[in-house]
């Protein structure tokens, strides 16, 4: 499985847990949380990463929005927060997505 999202996420294959969504932007908890706190931003069309042509002004603003709504969210309740994406080798899942979190990590195992 390359494509976690376009496979699963978003044609309701597999049960998440939303944390907020936009038309084109949807906010879950990962399903496998690498920390205590891990959630996921994505679009919803598919975009393979950021560099891809497809990732759009427009698209990066929603995005970010999101993202900082939710970084807000966790650092008023956590006091801290990380917001990482991945490229190349480092991006298991071809789809574009952010992680955010809080903590240490759960255990040794990919970020997906
Ligand atoms: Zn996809």
């Amino acid at each position: 499985m390359d494509d976690f999202y376009c496979e699963k996420v978003l044609h309701g294959k597999v049960v998440v847990n939303k944390v907020f969504e936009t038309d084109r932007v949807l906010a879950l908890h990962h399903t496998k949380p690498h920390w205590p706190v891990h959630i996921v931003v994505t679009p919803k069309a598919h975009i393979p990463d950021i560099l891809s042509p497809d990732c759009d002004d427009q698209l990066l603003g929603e995005l970010f929005s999101v993202i900082r709504r939710i970084a807000s969210d966790v650092t008023a309740k956590h006091g801290s927060c990380r917001i990482l994406t991945n490229l190349g080798c480092y991006q298991d899942s071809k789809h574009l997505h952010f992680h955010l979190s809080f903590g240490e990590p759960n255990h040794l195992q990919a970020v997906v």
